[in-house]
């Protein structure tokens, strides 16, 4: 018998939580440490139900993301929710003025509802297998307070955490490009040599720095360091394919583009432009599951690797899914900060600087869709809007 659960009802719960010891730099958009500093970090948990009690859910959504499933929320009622290929094409139309980021959590219910259904965790609807998965302690971005505030903190960070266990690590660093640009390549050259013997060292300004020659400057610092690869340095925002290959053809140093791209075409179009050495891709940025594991499998067909951009379970599951990847995105971390991230999940979810085993992996959950029961207790203690956004 062929099993088609109808999609009957869109929810969604928002609340709201406290993060400890954090605040924002100068320029407001990045997070960094602060002692006895308090941020509000808001979040909404997505739940796609169907006519089977099967309910996908995703905690994952940010605003824009928000707006765009309010839009989309009347198309998915009656829709058969195994259907993913054609709902994921009709929602790239629906929404292709915008930056089509709802797409990725509707995507990831829908996959948790076929795990749930199947009594699977996705990397086996996948054909993945469980294996370590090496990650990275990734940085929250430098800051002025005594945290990471000099290339010696820095480095003195990277090797507690190679102590824990970390074979590898990512500076987010201090941006201020024009006035202070020495200093992250002092930072880079110093975390060469502090580290670069035992660990693969990372860099992503975040297309911080101001300009090319900025860009092209610390690139050169990796190439003394021997960097294993430099992300989205300065302010084209990460989407010029003419500079990125004019930076690959003046350094040494792997680039890791694509973040701030979206989908499937424009990451073929950045590749065949010969823009990036690896490829970016993200669940929620690039159309979920679906999405992603097709730009993983183009990227593969170029003979290249793909690497995620950030942690969370669905990122753990493509990762036991596919052969061409390198790392585990664990972040953000930061020697006084115990974390960035909302409690949502149970069950012992882990993606906080001590989540990583002795030797510095990470594994794909072992329960059904998803695999990570969601704290809703938690949840809706500290809810503060939501509801049905449509219903059959
Ligand atoms: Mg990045």
């Amino acid at each position: 018998m062929v099993v088609s659960p109808k999609i009957t009802k869109i929810e969604v719960t928002t609340f709201e939580h406290q993060l400890e010891n954090v605040g924002k730099d100068y320029n407001t958009f990045n997070t960094v440490y602060e002692k006895g500093g308090a941020l509000t970090q808001r979040g909404t948990v997505l739940q796609i139900h169907t006519d089977m009690g099967i309910t996908g859910e995703y905690p994952g959504v940010g605003g824009p993301a928000l707006a765009q499933i309010q839009h989309a929320s009347e198309y998915l009622i009656g829709k058969d929710a195994l259907e993913r290929e054609k709902i994921y094409q009709d929602l790239k139309r629906g929404l292709r003025h915008w930056d089509m980021t709802g797409i990725g959590p509707i995507d990831i219910c829908l996959w948790d509802i076929a795990g749930k259904l199947f009594d699977a965790p996705l990397y086996r609807l996948l054909g993945g297998t469980r294996k370590p998965l090496p990650a990275y302690a990734s940085t929250l971005h430098g800051d002025e307070n005594g945290g990471l505030s000099t290339p010696e903190q820095f480095a003195d960070f990277a090797e507690q955490c190679y102590e824990m266990g970390y074979k590898s690590f990512k500076i987010h660093g201090w941006g201020l490009g024009g006035q202070r640009i020495q200093r992250e390549i002092d930072n880079v050259l110093n975390m060469g040599q502090r580290v670069g013997d035992r660990m693969n060292l990372l860099i992503d300004p975040a297309c911080e720095y101001e300009n090319f020659a900025q860009a092209l400057a610390v690139g050169r610092a990796c190439d003394e360091a021997n960097f294993f690869w430099y992300e989205d340095p300065y302010k084209d925002g990460g989407v010029s394919q003419f500079a990125h290959k004019k930076l690959r053809q003046m350094i040494k140093t792997p680039i890791l583009q694509t973040e701030h791209i979206r989908f499937l075409e424009q990451h073929v179009d950045f590749i065949v432009a010969e823009s990036t050495d690896y490829v970016r891709a993200g669940a929620h940025e690039d159309g979920g599951i679906t999405g992603t594991m097709k730009i993983a499998a183009a990227t593969e067909g170029f003979g290249l690797d793909v690497e995620l951009h950030g942690p969370g379970p669905v990122h753990r599951h493509i990762m036991s899914s596919i052969r061409n990847t390198n790392f585990f995105e664990l972040g953000l971390v930061h020697p006084l900060v115990k974390s960035t991230r909302s409690p949502f999940y149970g069950g012992g979810y882990n993606d906080d600087l001590d989540g990583i085993d002795s030797d510095g992996n990470v594994f794909a959950p072992e329960g059904p869709g998803i695999g990570v029961p969601l704290d809703w207790d938690w949840i809706n203690a500290h809810k503060v809007d939501g509801g049905i956004l449509a219903e059959a």
